[in-house]
């Protein structure tokens, strides 16, 4: 398979950290918006330790945060989302299981995915997500097939610090006191558990 790298894009730090030859996962082609809303999906991967990947497709890449405890649908809890490096659009569906010894070792499934829908406003004015991201606040509507509604994401912390929080925002999608991660466990794409993927994972 040949890809073609775009130098513009933002993927250095993704790439330096994968061996293709080893790993499944995508080196990502040249930068490319899909078409229509952009997409979000949120990956739970089970590496060192279980968290969520939230990706939200932003300018060609997917800008991503890793959730400890994952995404809530309480408005009273803020769930802490630690910034990793961008990755590629395809990444947006990736499951499977990343090999011992490799970065991210561990098992991947798709827990949820759809498309978002930028809602940030400053002084009036539509800001653009990428603008949002850069001043450190977004709120976006998330049309996915467990989470739905609005989310906002602010950063708390700069440079080797940064931190953002991500919580729900007040809606008729937001549940107080009810699991989300716990009720709907499974992938969103295949209906697997990690552990299936797991097992599939040993068995090829
Ligand atoms: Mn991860």
């Amino acid at each position: 398979m040949v890809i073609k790298l775009s130098e513009a894009d933002n993927l250095e730090a993704y790439r330096q950290k994968r061996d293709f030859s080893k790993t499944s996962e995508h080196p990502g082609s040249a930068a490319a918006n899909s078409k229509g809303s952009p997409r979000f999906s949120i990956q739970k991967h089970r590496s060192k330790r279980l968290h969520y990947d939230l990706r939200l497709e932003v300018g060609g890449v997917l800008r991503s945060w890793a959730v400890p405890k994952g995404p809530s649908l309480d408005t009273r809890e803020k769930r802490l989302a630690i910034p990793t490096e961008d990755h590629p659009i395809e990444y947006i569906d990736f499951e499977g299981t990343i090999p011992e010894g490799e970065y991210g070792a561990g098992t991947v499934i798709v827990w949820d995915i759809g498309t978002y829908e930028n809602t940030t406003r400053a002084d009036g004015k539509e800001v653009r997500i990428a603008e949002a991201l850069e001043r450190g606040h977004a709120t976006f509507i998330l049309s996915g097939e467990k989470l739905r509604g609005g989310y906002a994401l602010t950063r708390t912390g700069r440079g080797k610090d940064e931190r953002w929080i991500l919580v729900k925002m007040k809606d008729e999608f937001a549940k107080a006191g009810e699991d989300v991660l716990e009720g709907k466990p499974n992938s969103a794409l295949t209906g697997r558990s990690l552990a299936e993927v797991e097992e599939e994972g040993r068995a090829a």
